[in-house]
């Protein structure tokens, strides 16, 4: 790249920044979107998309990327397994989220989203890493005014989103400290061949066990990929754990894996598992700053990840457009995102969050998963309650849902944010300013 300037400039060309890219330039903005590697490439996953992920696609009009016509699977909703049974759990019918998920290689998914933000008219730089902020202050107000790249160049911006995901070096260079010691995931991911690509269902394990049958922390998942992508007729297997300062998962999680995959070989017809890779998922909005005078993180950089199922490609994808529709109302305001952006933020998601947040780590507390298992997985219960399970997980409900359930949820939610806000408001400035 030469010294240049864009009007948006966006750092990290995974969902999010794609996302933002592809938002912004429709909205005519002038785009440049960078990522440190070329493209295709690879990321640590387990492309899940739930009804919640083709929904946000959905809203970017991408929803042609994932359709069934395009040679991705048709995912009816889940089945779990574990403590002696086995539960069928459909997506639910509602009126926002369709009652369909897929599963797509990151590395298909995410050159699909980079080549639709360079067809909307986003200016594509890759190879290059950002590596520091120049900030100014203007009329008291710090402003980020060019961003500096490995190789030296330079590029000034009147806004920069920062879609750098898990590693977000610039954006800890701006105050964005994510909050490690609160709940977080760390997990496993492969890609095994199987003539069972084309299963309907995503298959989830919630009790593990090693080599010589000791029961592990964590859950495994199986993601039918189709027969048609990358990776031929293929299945992403993986699996992880929630981990806090308190109670750090003590998991190998790779070794977890090979473990996992030897048990499941039989009844999946599973080669060898291949690009195994592991990563950290930063959770629940736990990040202290997230945005600036002219600038916001987004995606995994604002640790938009679910606690309860790992997902965080519909909450970058969410983000990123929400960030961009939020700028023609920061273009009028003097304090700009930086007030505007957490509080979005926390109004969107701090309830969920919260309450997603307070069950994910009462889960790392040892016993309690194999004491309450058994209850919902067996007997004539189980059904309708891992429905709900499923339901919840996937934060499949919105503040319209006038359901028992969701109404109960939702209430949940605001009791345990109202409870971050009044005994931890200092300590844990979620979605902080
Ligand atoms: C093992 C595992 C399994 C998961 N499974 C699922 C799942 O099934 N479903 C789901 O929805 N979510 C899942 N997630 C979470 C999901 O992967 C992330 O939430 C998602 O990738 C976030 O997207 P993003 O765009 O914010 O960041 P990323 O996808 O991480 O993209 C960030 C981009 O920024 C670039 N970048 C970083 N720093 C710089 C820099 N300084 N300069 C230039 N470029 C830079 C990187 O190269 C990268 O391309 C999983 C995560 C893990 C670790």
């Amino acid at each position: 790249m030469n010294d240049t300037a864009c009007e948006v400039l966006v750092v990290g060309a995974g969902p999010a920044g794609s996302a933002a890219a592809h938002r912004a330039a429709l909205a005519g903005r002038d785009v440049l979107l960078v990522d440190m590697q070329d493209f295709p490439r690879d990321k640590t996953c387990g492309d899940g998309l739930t009804p919640r992920a083709v929904h946000a696609l959905d809203r970017l009009g991408a929803s042609d990327l994932v359709a069934a016509d395009a040679g991705r699977p048709e995912i009816r909703g889940l089945k779990l397994h574990g403590f002696g049974g086995s539960v069928t759990a459909p997506w639910p019918a509602h009126p926002r989220f369709p009652a369909r998920g897929t599963a797509v290689a990151r590395s298909d998914l995410d050159n699909a989203l980079v080549e639709r933000a360079v067809a909307s008219g986003a200016r594509l730089s890759t190879g290059v890493k950002a590596v520091d902020v120049d900030t100014e202050l203007v009329r008291g107000a710090r402003r980020v005014r060019a961003v500096v790249f490995a190789d030296g160049t330079r590029v000034r911006c009147r806004y920069l989103i920062l879609a750098e995901g898990v590693r977000s070096g610039l954006a800890r260079t701006l105050g964005t400290q994510w909050l490690r010691g609160l709940v977080h995931g760390v997990a496993a991911r492969s890609y095994c061949a199987s003539p069972l690509g084309d299963e309907p269902w995503i298959h989830s394990h919630l009790e593990l066990r090693d080599d010589d049958g000791v029961a592990q922390p964590g859950y495994g998942w199986i993601f039918p990929l189709g027969t048609e992508g990358t990776h031929g007729s293929a299945v992403n297997l993986g699996c992880g754990a929630l981990s806090t300062s308190q109670r750090p998962a003590k998991v190998n999680v790779r070794k977890l894996l090979a473990s996992y995959a030897a048990q499941c070989r039989d009844e999946w017809a599973l080669g060898e598992p291949t690009h195994v890779a592991s990563a950290l998922l930063p959770m629940g909005g736990e990040v202290t700053r997230v945005a600036g005078t002219n600038w916001a993180a987004v995606g995994d950089t604002a640790a938009l990840v679910n606690p309860l199922n790992g997902e965080g490609i519909d909450y970058a994808l969410e983000s990123a457009a929400d960030v961009v529709d939020m700028l023609p109302d920061a273009d009028h305001c003097p304090d700009g995102l930086r007030h505007m952006w957490p509080a979005h933020l926390r109004g969107r998601y701090g309830d969920a969050f919260s309450l997603a947040r307070r069950a994910a780590t009462l889960l790392t507390r040892p016993g309690l998963l194999s004491a309450l298992g058994p209850v919902g997985m067996r007997g004539p219960l189980a059904e309708p309650l891992m429905g709900t399970a499923a339901r919840l997980m996937g934060n499949l409900v919105t503040p319209e849902d006038r359901d028992l359930t969701a109404r109960a949820w939702l209430a949940a939610g605001r009791l345990s944010s109202a409870h971050d806000r009044f005994w931890h408001a200092e300590s844990r400035p979620l979605f902080g300013v």
